[in-house]
Parts: structure tokens; C-alpha cells; sequence
């Protein structure tokens, strides 16, 4: 139910009111359920006389009175400071894609394991220095910027990688700027020589593996067909021991291994401290697809177990690490609207080996989405698309009730599935909504057990 600015909500026979603008969510009983709706709706004054057939008249006294310090307390009633949209010029982070090539063929794979539909190709020494050189020239007011490594998998392409750390640490030095290095890879290549470096460079670093030696090699499997569970789990320990412990692990999901709650207790109990498992981004007709609502009512279903382990496993002192409810606990601890999904195509680029330049990852290789290259600079109006997009400009965003907490969703998905970047890819919208409700059931569970609970869940959530 919506009402004014205010959604109310039941999970699992919890109660809970959502205010759009603020974001801020709190749990109600029974009869703050009866009571706050009339309150925000300015309804008559003697309720205790209305309601009174229902609950003793003290007993709604005490809910108004409560009820009013809730508005109050959670600034419901205040207007949140007007959001007003800067079109972002400078760039904070470019992602180059240093190899379009891979070493898998993993069944989902959305960039046709790594060639993104066209050649498989490696980004040239010349191109990674004009990407690099591209970055800081247009980096302006930003005083650090981060350099990613993408593909395919880019440690194919170990050699450039090496190269191009170099280069952009003596151009950040000539310029007086700080530089940060970020990659994403499957972890087969990983050797000692590479460990050390990445180590060495501080990089931020995100790994794939789905889990289970069962779900992940069905999925991912090299060239030839051969197993790489084995090796990615044994790199991914052998790092962790010798050096840090600080990287993600991500898995992914699809219609034909839906029961994914497995693959985030996998790598919760291999110890991995940051864990996210999140749904395959396939074409509608493709096998392992979720599409059809069949499919999608099956994933709910497995979040919904989910949310039940997660709370058992926090009640057990063995919280576990799940990236889509952890986050949505930070922003119900500590509620922030949300304007846009990122920054890509302002703030965050992406260059392929051709130097062409694309908003993100996900948008490439469409031409209609490239919006310049590295020799020609941007091609402004294409770029303008991008950065001028954010939550209140999508038509449907507009009217959704979640939409301050999600930010408008994913522009490349837009594009994927409706061939338009404001029209949201309705699966997604689904998930957010889903996860965000189950996310505020597992606090007020957590909350009911008092003060201490909420401070060992803070912990566990890194809030300081
Ligand atoms: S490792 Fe990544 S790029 Fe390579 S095939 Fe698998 S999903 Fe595609
Ligand atoms: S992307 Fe979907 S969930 Fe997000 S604001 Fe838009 S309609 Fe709502």
C-alpha cells in the first residue's frame, strides 16, 4: 500500500513503513499498522474512538503518541535537501579492456567468452598508453583516478597489464595525481610472479567462482572442455595466505542453478570475506536465461531461504558475508538516498583494444553505445545520454516506489533488454524490491534482540 510518500509492507508477518523520499524504513506492530496510515493521511482526530472497538483506548494513545515521535525521529515528515543533478565531466575510473580474449568458455557468458562477438584481440601498447594518457587528461578536479583491468580475462594479457601500471604511476607522478589499479579475472593464471605484483600494487580485486566444485564446473570450463574449480580455489587460498585476505569473490547464477544459496554457503565457509553471487545477464532466449516468471519466482524463492540461513547463521555467532544483503543492512542502519546507479559514461569509461571508448563493460560492443575513442576524444552528444541520466529522468522509475534506494537501475541492461536506456529491465526491479524487504525482515529480527545484536550486526557489517 502506498500512501502519500509512504509504502507499508509485510514480510514474514513483520510489519514495515518505507518513506520514498527519505528511504528511511522502520517496523511496525499491529496497531501502529491501523494507527500510522490515518496519521500520515491527516485522518480524524479521535481515533481511540474509531479504533477503539478494536484495541483498548490507552493502548492507542500510547501507539499515536509513539507514532509521532516515529515521524519525527525518522524525519519522515521532513523533506529530504532537493536533489539536483550534475552532469559529471571528469574522470574518476577507466576500466580498459586489455584482452578481448578468454581462457573459459563459461555457458553464461555474456561477452561470448571474452571476444564480445567480434575478434579476439589484445589491447596494443599504443592504445593502453593514448587509454591511460585519455584518463588523466580528463580527469580534472579528481586528484586520484583508478585504472581497471578487464576482459575477457585480462591476465592473458600479463605482459600489458605490467606495462600499463607503470606508465600510468609516472604519469600520475608527473601530474601530481594519485592512481589506483583494479581488475577482474577468473583466477586460473594466477601465479606466483602475478600474485606478488598485484599484491605489491595494492590492486582491488575481484575473483570469479561459483561455488560448489559441482555448480562451478558445470559452468566453467576452459577451451578443451577441462575442470577449473580445482585450480581457482587453490590460487584463491594460496593468495589469501601469503598476502591478504581483502579481495571479492563473485558467483553467478542462472535459471538451470538457481539453488544459488549453495555457491554463497560455499564461500562463506571457505572463509572468503566478501562474497557476491548475483544473477546471469543473458539474452532472453538463451537456455540459462531467467527470464520467464517461472524463473524469477524460483530465485525469490531462493532468496527468501536465504534471508532465513543469513539470520541463523548471525544467531549461530557464523554471520555469513552475502553482498546483496549486507548492503541493503548498511542502507537501513543508515539510510542515504540515491540518485543514479553509477557513474558510467560520466565519471567511469571504458576503452576496448580498438580504442574505442564505451560508458561501461556492459554496454560493450554495441556501436550505438560507443561514445568515442581514445584518438578522436568524446563524441559529446553520445556521451551526453549517459551522464545525463539519473533516477527521476526514467519515465517508469518515477512512479516506483524504491526508487531513491535503487537509483534507477542499470542503463546497459535498459539498453540489453528494451532497447532503451530509461525503461528499466524489469527482472532487476523484481530482485531489488525483494531483497530490500527481506533485508529489512532480517533487522527487525535482529533488533528484537536487543541493542547487543544490533551492535554485533554492525560489526559484522563494518559500520564504525
Ligand atoms: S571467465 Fe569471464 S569472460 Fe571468460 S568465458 Fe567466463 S564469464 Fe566469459
Ligand atoms: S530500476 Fe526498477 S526498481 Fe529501480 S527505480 Fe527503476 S523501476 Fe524502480
Amino acid at each position: 500500500m502506498i500512501l502519500n510518500k509512504f509504502v507499508f509492507f509485510s514480510v514474514k508477518k513483520r510489519y514495515f513503513v518505507y518513506h520514498i523520499d527519505t528511504t528511511v524504513c522502520a517496523e511496525l506492530d499491529n496497531i501502529a499498522l491501523t494507527i500510522l496510515p490515518e496519521l500520515v493521511n491527516g485522518g480524524p482526530r479521535e481515533l481511540d474512538d474509531k479504533y477503539g472497538h478494536m484495541y483498548p483506548k490507552s493502548q492507542i494513545r500510547r501507539c499515536i503518541k509513539e507514532c509521532n515521535e516515529l515521524l519525527e525521529i525518522c524525519k519522515f515528515n521532513k523533506q529530504p535537501v532537493k536533489y539536483k543533478h550534475c552532469i559529471q565531466h571528469f574522470l574518476a575510473s577507466v576500466c580498459l579492456h586489455i584482452t578481448h580474449d578468454c581462457n573459459l568458455r563459461c555457458e553464461y557468458c555474456y561477452a561470448d567468452a571474452g571476444s564480445y562477438g567480434g575478434e579476439r584481440s589484445l589491447m596494443g601498447k599504443e592504445v593502453m598508453t593514448k587509454a591511460i594518457d585519455f584518463a588523466f587528461t580528463h580527469s580534472g578536479k579528481f586528484k586520484e583516478i583508478n585504472i581497471g583491468f578487464f576482459g575477457g580475462e585480462p591476465l592473458l594479457n600479463f605482459k600489458r597489464i605490467y606495462e600499463a601500471v607503470q606508465y600510468a604511476k609516472e604519469q600520475a607522478k608527473r601530474i601530481n595525481k594519485r592512481v589506483t589499479f583494479s581488475m577482474t579475472s577468473n583466477a586460473v593464471l594466477l601465479n606466483p610472479k602475478i600474485m606478488d605484483f598485484l599484491n605489491q600494487e595494492g590492486f582491488s580485486l575481484i575473483f570469479s567462482i561459483d561455488g560448489p566444485k559441482k555448480i562451478h564446473d558445470k559452468m566453467r570450463k576452459t577451451k578443451n572442455g577441462g575442470f577449473t574449480h580445482s585450480i581457482v580455489l587453490r590460487n584463491l587460498k594460496k593468495f589469501r595466505k601469503k598476502y591478504s585476505d581483502n579481495f571479492t569473490v563473485r558467483g553467478t547464477f542462472t535459471r538451470t542453478t538457481s539453488n544459488f544459496s549453495q555457491q554463497v554457503l560455499f564461500l562463506n565457509d571457505q572463509g572468503f570475506k566478501h562474497v557476491s553471487v548475483e544473477p546471469a545477464q543473458l539474452d532472453e532466449k538463451h537456455p540459462h536465461a531467467i527470464s520467464h516468471n517461472g524463473a524469477i519466482s524460483r530465485i525469490l524463492y531462493e532468496y527468501d531461504q536465504l534471508a532465513e540461513i543469513y539470520l541463523e547463521r548471525f544467531n549461530q555467532n557464523n554471520p555469513l558475508h552475502f553482498f546483496h544483503f549486507d548492503q541493503n543492512l548498511r542502507n537501513l542502519l543508515h539510510p542515504v538516498p540515491k540518485y543514479t546507479e553509477c557513474g558510467a559514461g560520466g565519471g567511469f569509461v571504458s576503452v576496448i583494444p580498438d580504442g574505442r571508448i564505451f560508458p561501461c563493460f556492459e554496454t560493450v560492443p554495441e556501436e550505438k553505445n560507443c561514445i568515442g575513442h581514445v584518438d578522436s576524444g568524446f563524441d559529446k552528444q553520445k556521451r551526453r545520454q549517459f551522464q545525463r541520466m539519473y533516477v527521476d529522468v526514467k519515465r517508469e522509475c518515477r512512479k516506483c516506489w524504491i526508487r531513491y534506494h535503487c537509483g534507477g537501475g542499470c542503463h546497459a541492461f535498459n539498453i540489453r533488454y528494451n532497447n532503451n536506456i530509461t525503461i528499466p529491465y524489469k527482472p532487476q526491479c523484481v530482485f531489488i524490491k525483494y531483497r530490500f524487504k527481506l533485508a529489512a525482515w532480517i533487522l527487525s529480527e535482529i533488533a528484537a534482540q536487543g541493542d547487543k545484536s544490533i551492535k554485533k550486526l554492525k560489526t559484522h557489517l563494518e559500520i564504525t
